[in-house]
């Protein structure tokens, strides 16, 4: 009977508070007994991190419904910690999970990719080819380099947190990975860890999950630089904010070196506890814009000489003024242009030059479309800021501008629904689902707005 009772809790809570409350939380949780005579419930979690958590945070939802589901009134609830919950089952799922990338920093826990990091000295992943000396230095992002490199050079003192936000492929994560190379070569013993916030937030999860908490924790605070990458998609994931916070704090207070980057301004990252975001601006927060044309074409002739290519002043130019987006895609266009002249054996010139980016038709990859491209173009095309669109304002108006953008960055990208739900503070990814068959209805139904589609499509891709 209490089994049918815990099923059913479980549906009410997952109504009320979200299935990510049930899944994170609430998975391996047993409703244990039910003492009827003294009216008291015993609730079993699976370790203390998860008792501690649910009873601060849950004891009155437990009691609301508990009580009307066992028709008892005010019932006291004792929330039990663990007994072994090491059944195969999950040791199976654990091990799958907890490779590679989430736990394998764990001393005590060896998987088969596993990067150990415990006592330990190791590169982690940081890119060897994202160093200081190949970032090209320019008008758009030299706070940002000489905040990065000041950072790397007197860790955990000067600026922290380091905040680096702007567009995407303007060489933020470039950036992130010279502080950790530069440390890495100047104090080899020093334990640096990159991380991007989506393979943070997992991790967490299955800590949770595998009762592994303790070890998430300490890997963590064992570090001297800590580089996270996008922190904006922690938005909305209020339990891993909560961890985030202790670590952060545990960091800050040891005067270790922590580094964000962001799409965005911290103020502008949706659904952040205030109290993280005030952490995140504690330090310096500095941006990178869009390189000028000087910028664009020394990165070409740097990347071109990486590549023991010379790349005339003519060629560079005339790349660097069709190619106005970002620098990944500039990146994109001189590869293609090189390995073009060196599979049709022709030398390097500009008509060469013209012809390949002039060959419209890009295969899709060497143009990747990501969500800010295409929120920035019907945010442009709408005049709205991004912030806009992530906000809770229901107008008309900007409910269908934030559908078009929905729809767009479904058909456009191959990211998840999730994935776009998340992105514009929205919880639910049903949300999406309806924006893109609502939209693509109307573009079978409207010649205007199917026009007006197809002409923000384009503007993404150019
Ligand atoms: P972001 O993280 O901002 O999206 P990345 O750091 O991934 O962008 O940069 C995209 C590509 O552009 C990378 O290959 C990076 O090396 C290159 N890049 C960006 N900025 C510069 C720069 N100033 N000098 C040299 N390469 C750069
Ligand atoms: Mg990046």
């Amino acid at each position: 009977m209490l089994k049918g009772i815990w099923q059913d809790f479980l549906t009410i809570v997952k109504e009320e508070a979200g299935s990510r409350v049930v899944e994170t939380w609430l998975k391996a949780v047993i409703l244990k007994e039910w003492d009827q005579y003294h009216n008291i419930i015993y609730v079993e979690a699976p370790n203390i991190f998860v008792k501690d958590w649910i009873e601060s945070k849950y004891t009155d939802l437990f009691k609301t419904h508990l009580s009307r589901l066992l028709n008892t009134a005010e019932p006291k609830i004792i929330f039990l910690g663990p007994v072994q919950v090491t059944t195969s089952a999950l040791q199976h799922a654990a091990q799958q999970v907890t490779s590679p990338a989430v736990m394998e920093k764990g001393p005590l826990h060896k998987t088969k990719n596993a990067v150990v990091v415990a006592g330990a000295h190791q590169l982690g992943r940081l890119n060897p080819s994202y160093t200081f000396e190949t970032f090209v230095v320019g008008p758009n992002n030299s706070l940002a380099y000489a905040a990065a490199q000041a950072v790397a050079e007197q860790l955990g003192t000067q600026y922290n947190p380091l905040f680096i936000y702007g567009g995407s492929g303007l060489g933020k994560t470039h950036l992130l990975h010279a502080i950790g190379n530069y440390l890495q070569k100047k104090s080899p013993h020093a334990v640096v860890l990159y991380q991007t916030t989506d393979r943070f937030v997992n991790e967490f999860i299955a800590a949770i999950r595998f009762n592994k908490v303790h070890l998430f924790q300490e890997k963590y605070r064992k570090l001297d630089l800590l580089l996270i990458d996008d922190i904006q998609f922690i938005s909305n994931k209020e339990q891993t904010q909560e961890a985030f916070f202790h670590i952060f704090n545990a960091l800050h207070d040891a005067h270790k070196q922590i580094v964000f980057t962001s799409d965005v301004f911290p103020r502008y990252i949706n659904g952040l506890e205030e109290r993280l975001r005030s952490r995140l601006e504690w330090g310096l927060v500095t941006d990178i814009h869009k390189p000028p044309l000087e910028t664009k074409i020394a990165i070409l002739k740097k990347k071109a000489a990486s590549h023991n290519e010379q790349l005339s002043d003519e060629i560079a130019e005339y790349v660097a003024t069709e190619v106005i987006s970002n620098i990944r895609e500039l990146e994109g266009s001189l590869v293609r242009i090189l390995a073009f002249s060196s599979l049709t054996k022709q030398p390097l010139s500009l008509a060469l030059a013209k012809k390949v980016l002039q060959s419209c038709e890009r295969p899709k990859n060497d143009n990747p479309v990501d969500f800010s491209k295409i929120t920035q173009s019907v945010c442009r095309h709408y005049s709205y800021k991004i912030t806009d669109l992530r906000s809770n304002n229901r107008s008309k108006e900007l409910a269908l501008v934030r559908q078009v953008a929905m729809y767009l960055m479904k058909k456009m990208t191959d990211k998840s629904l999730r994935e776009i739900g998340s992105y514009l503070g929205r919880k639910d990814h049903s949300t999406v689902l309806y924006a893109y068959d609502k939209v693509n209805k109307q573009v079978e139904t409207d010649k205007q707005f199917k026009s007006l589609i197809e002409q923000l499509e384009s503007d993404i891709l150019h």
